[in-house]
């Protein structure tokens, strides 16, 4: 990506002074705002992409100990989501695994979809309106918090609108040139600016009106937007927003953005490294059976791959952490509008990296998400009107299983036909993480339901089993009744 010109204003008349302060969030609340906090309503979603409770639990072991509870299983409500999805071809029938596409438009809209779509029906091809758009319209602030890119499908489906998920920028729009081999060459057809769609995700973004945006993704902003001369990223800043690339740029952005700016932090070319990785990069690896193990399945031998710690990831270096991205999306947000605020809050890659079969990488994703927690409940103990929810778009791979087999006594070699990682915990003992969704390079989602958690606010709103779509409704009915 070309170094964006970052407009910087500096911070000099009075009235801007307060707002350009960085001392603590609720420091600087006026006495007006001190009591006008009783009326702001705010909204925070927090998404573990792909956390169902197979995730849940290999990460609080790991993080936390056998014994040990997370913070999210410390929220006073606990209930459960169904995840619904649509058959594209008939859409009054169901089909029992999602991707991230659908279930975030089902949280975004309150309307079940199908695979692979972006806040559009099934079918028919309808925009559906999303939560953030609402709250912007009735003038609250609106952000989105993601370690993936912007544009990447759990937090378009808020933002954006498109046919698929593959629509990312003003390459892949073009059919049948530069489109991914994964990507039907005909999907972004009916969003061309050409045939009078609103274009690729990243010029919805650039062209929205959505306050903060912070996350991966710049390498789709680069390229020359549709039917401009200037570059996507270009159209961002002349829309009004503030691009920043680096931690630096973002506490700049901290300390000196003004109200009437909009924020748009890209801080890495497309999904954010992760922060660990297992033991010398290695992920999930495959049992070897012995020549006489794979004649016969009750003969011979088999060996296990080795055990593994969780280590540093290198490239996560200079990476701004989920909760600093929070941290600073909430307070703007919170300067931005008296009604309050809608903030997304996404940590994508416990779903990427359990595709990649690595759960040191899904791990520690799943503690960046409880950091974000934290502040985001320090926030609600200041403004007791925020509704935060804590949730998954859909169930992921990776499996807890026995180490070593419940079966060793019998005397034959027991082993799965799917990859194992055997991570050494901090307790000294061996977490056994499986991986047997399919023999491809990257794993599939399951259709399990997931885990929705609530604050005290959920408390007698939320129901003890929901649809995704009803978890639209709740963040709807806090935020509008
Ligand atoms: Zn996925």
């Amino acid at each position: 990506m070309h170094s964006p010109s970052i407009k910087r204003r500096l911070c000099v008349a009075a009235i801007a002074a307060s707002l350009c302060s960085v001392a603590p969030l609720m420091a600087q609340q006026s006495e007006d705002a001190e009591q006008s906090a009783e009326q702001r309503k705010n909204v925070i979603l927090i998404i573990g992409d792909g956390m169902d409770d197979q995730q849940i639990t290999i990460a609080r072991n790991y993080l936390k100990g056998a014994r040990g509870k997370l913070l999210m299983d410390q929220l006073p409500l606990r209930s459960v989501s169904q995840i619904l999805t649509q058959d594209d071809e008939a859409p009054s029938k169901p089909v029992y695994v999602a991707d991230s596409a659908n279930s975030a438009t089902s949280m975004a809209t309150g309307i079940s979809t199908s695979r692979g779509r972006i806040a559009t029906s099934a079918g028919e091809n309808r925009d559906l309106v999303t939560i953030a758009e609402l709250a912007k319209q009735a003038g609250y602030a609106t952000g989105i918090v993601t370690t993936a890119s912007v544009t990447d499908a759990t937090p378009a489906s808020f933002i954006a609108h498109t046919a698929s998920r593959g629509c990312e920028n003003p390459n892949v729009m073009k059919p049948f040139e530069d489109s991914p081999r994964w990507l039907d060459p005909t999907a972004c057809e009916a969003d061309r600016v050409t045939n009078g769609g609103p274009g690729s995700i990243s010029r919805q973004i650039a062209l929205g009106n959505h306050d903060v945006i912070l996350g991966g993704g710049q390498k789709h902003f680069s390229p020359i937007a549709e039917e401009s001369k200037k570059s996507v990223s270009e159209l961002a800043q002349n829309n009004g927003y503030r691009i920043v690339t680096d931690q630096q740029g973002l506490l700049d952005v901290q300390s000196s953005a003004l109200v009437e700016d909009k924020i748009l932090g890209l801080f890495s070319p497309s999904t954010m490294p992760t922060q660990w990785q297992g033991e010398d990069g290695r992920s999930a690896e495959k049992p070897e059976p012995s020549l006489l193990n794979m004649i016969d399945w009750r003969l011979g031998s088999v060996e296990l791959p080795s055990t593994m710690i969780c280590e540093d990831n290198p490239s996560f270096d200079g990476i701004p952490r989920l909760k600093q991205m929070t941290d600073i999306a909430i307070e703007q947000l919170w300067k931005r509008s008296q009604q309050g605020f809608f903030l997304m809050i996404e940590s994508a890659s416990i779903d990427k990296q359990s595709h990649k079969r690595n759960p040191c990488g899904s791990i520690g994703e799943v503690e960046q998400l409880e950091e974000a927690l934290a502040s985001a409940l320090k926030f609600a103990e200041q403004e007791p009107n925020t509704l935060i929810l804590v949730t998954a778009d859909h169930g992921q791979a990776a499996q807890l299983i026995p180490a070593p087999s419940m079966f060793k006594s019998i005397g034959v070699p027991v082993y799965t036909p799917g990859h194992v990682a055997r991570i050494i915990t901090p307790e000294n003992q061996v977490l056994s993480v499986n991986y047997a969704t399919n023999d491809f390079p990257s794993e599939e989602h399951t259709g399990t339901n997931v885990p929705l958690f609530s604050n005290d606010v959920g408390l007698g709103k939320v129901p003890p089993m929901v649809t995704q779509p009803e978890i639209f409704e709740l963040m709807k009915n806090h935020l509008f009744d």
